[in-house]
């Protein structure tokens, strides 16, 4: 009853401009949306999809990803590590986040994942994996961007945040670039085709090479990651 009375009485002292400032705090900046897809899954699946609206060329709907020669460890495991840190991170940051997936048991393919981050409507969507080659020296992270023509809306506000992503990831964690210059163009990547936003791919570092695949697996690096990626996306996501 008490409050009753001062919130009435406050309304009465301020009047119209008491309810100007209510007016604001109901009507907040809408918070961008992040989705994080974070690849693979417990169980591949190897029925296949088309990689892209309309093609005939398909691929397994979602594989199994790569397992670190160290650790063991599945990259769908780490790859979830990483991005739920991730989530925690840019809501920090006053991002709206959608995670494809925060389990391992689910059956989500690859046009599943971008249809998700679709009707999230995401400013950006980020895909989370990590390499494996048969060259057990091959290190790096790098980053991957659509380049195709099923992706021509979004090809080129994609290359320019996968390029901040890779600067801000490489300055922190001081990794070596993966091929070459670590930034890859990739036409053929079903995630990519069926994405209708904004959409990267970080491979975080190569689990067939032993040092970096316990590197990765480390909280320290997994945060230097993470930071990277969210100096990155601030940059990028306005
Ligand atoms: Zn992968």
């Amino acid at each position: 009853m008490k409050k009753i009375i001062l919130a009435a009485s406050i309304i009465g002292i301020f009047g119209t401009s008491f309810v100007h400032s209510t007016e604001a705090i109901t009507n907040p900046t809408p918070k961008k949306t992040i989705c994080i897809d974070a690849g693979h899954q417990k169980k591949q699946n190897l029925q296949t999809e088309p990689i892209a609206p309309g093609s005939k060329v398909k691929k397994a709907k979602v594989t199994s990803g790569t397992r670190g020669v160290a650790t063991k460890k599945y990259e769908y495991e780490l790859n979830l590590e990483v991005a739920l840190q991730l989530q925690k991170a840019l809501e920090k940051k006053n991002f709206h986040v959608v995670m494809t997936r925060t389990k391992h048991d689910v059956n989500l393919s690859n046009i599943d994942r971008a249809t998700i981050c679709n009707n999230a409507k995401s400013a950006l969507t980020i895909r989370i994996h990590a390499d494996g080659s048969t060259n057990k020296n091959t290190q790096g992270l790098s980053l991957l961007y659509p380049s195709g023509t099923y992706t021509k809306s979004i090809n080129k506000t994609s290359e320019t945040i996968a390029k901040t992503l890779l600067t801000e990831t490489i300055r922190i964690t001081k990794a070596k670039k993966g091929y070459g210059d670590g930034l890859v163009p990739r036409s053929d990547l079903t995630g990519f085709n069926w994405s209708k936003t904004p959409v990267v791919l970080v491979e975080m570092g190569f689990m067939s090479n032993a040092t970096e695949d316990k590197r990765l697996s480390t909280k320290s690096y997994q945060q230097s990651i993470v930071n990277g990626l969210v100096n990155g996306i601030v940059k990028s996501v306005h």
